[in-house]
């Protein structure tokens, strides 16, 4: 059988290096290609030195038919975008070129290779929700100016861009949106909940809640979601497909289940809530039920203490 070429971008982040590992396990030729704004080579450490693993440090942005690869790819994985609320406002413009100008250079890529093009969405293109939990039908109540518009417009106009490419130019498109996923990897310092609320615990720090502590996620642990991408790009379905763990908890319960599992001496504190940080979400995922034969499978608990393991290696190295 004729070994399949893969592009990741965002290759080296969070999410974009275990989809690296999982093609890498099954003996695909991988090219990562990253910017390195937000993504660590220390991610991908385990294969970079890979006869069938290629790095390339480039972003997105500028060109990249007949510049960076001359590969004909068979699958385009699209991971490339700051995912943290403090990165992408740090790196504002850069998150509105990677959704628009970065993901249609992508889709070029795809129609030039006729390639199979996965896009990562999110749940923030629903917003601030009046509709609970949230079906893919639901259009959002997104705020376009304002805090988070940045990330969450970028990513509603890669979704339009990608429906022009589908329909119009009939480009093998899928699109999944991802609620708040988390484990290995994720960046110590990104300022996302599940990352600060373990390195606050096992450093014996405040925990810092913003608000009172009374919004809710939904947390899918980096190996269910993987599980639930490869099962979409190997399907027939173009999306938007949630995928997601219709578990939600409160960032308060979040912030005691880390207090729990660490054993942490760590004090809860009580922050500001940011402008336009969503009350409450949680996915539907009726349709990855029934079209992916995916539901996640790990308990907030188990992949909580998966995440501890890490962080405890990560932080008594530093
Ligand atoms: N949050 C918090 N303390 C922190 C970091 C985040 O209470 O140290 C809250 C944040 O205000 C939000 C939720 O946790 O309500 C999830 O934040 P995150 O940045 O992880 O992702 P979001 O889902 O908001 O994009």
């Amino acid at each position: 059988m004729k070994i399949k070429n893969v592009l990741i971008s965002g290759g080296a982040g969070f999410l974009g290096s275990h989809i690296c590992n999982y093609y890498m396990a099954n003996k695909y030729n991988v090219y990562s290609i990253d910017n390195l704004s937000t993504g660590f080579i220390s991610n991908i450490k385990n294969f970079i030195n890979e006869p069938n693993f290629t790095f390339v440090k480039y972003d997105i942005v500028k060109p990249l038919k007949n510049k960076v690869f001359s590969t004909k790819f068979d699958l385009i994985i699209n991971m490339a975008s700051p995912a943290s609320p403090p990165q992408y406002q740090k790196l504002a413009l850069e998150t509105l070129q990677a959704g628009s100008t970065g993901t249609m250079n992508l889709l070029e890529l795809a129609m030039r290779d006729n390639a199979r093009f996965f896009h990562a969405s999110t749940s923030e293109v629903y917003g601030e929700p009046e509709v609970h939990p949230q079906p893919e039908f639901y259009k959002g109540n997104v705020n376009s100016y304002g805090p988070r518009s940045m990330y969450d417009e970028a990513k509603r106009y890669a979704e339009a861009l990608i429906y022009v490419y589908h329909y119009k130019y009939q480009v093998n498109t899928t699109i999944a949106r991802f609620f708040n996923t988390y484990g290995p990897n994720m960046d110590a310092n990104d300022g996302r909940v599940v990352s600060n609320f373990i390195v606050q615990a096992l450093k014996g720090i405040d925990i810092t809640i913003y608000g009172d502590g009374s919004q809710t996620r939904s947390f899918c642990y980096v190996d269910d979601l993987v599980k639930g991408i490869v099962a979409l790009i190997n399907s027939k379905e173009s999306g938007p497909i949630n995928l997601g763990n219709p578990s939600e908890f409160t960032i308060k319960q979040l912030a005691e289940k880390v207090i729990k599992l660490t054993r942490s001496k760590s004090k809860i504190i009580y922050k500001p809530l940011p402008a336009d940080d969503p009350t409450q979400r949680k996915p539907v995922i009726t349709l990855a039920k029934s079209k992916l034969n995916w539901k996640p499978v790990i308990s907030l608990d188990d992949g909580l203490i998966r995440t501890i393991d890490y962080f405890s290696t990560i932080i008594n190295t530093q």
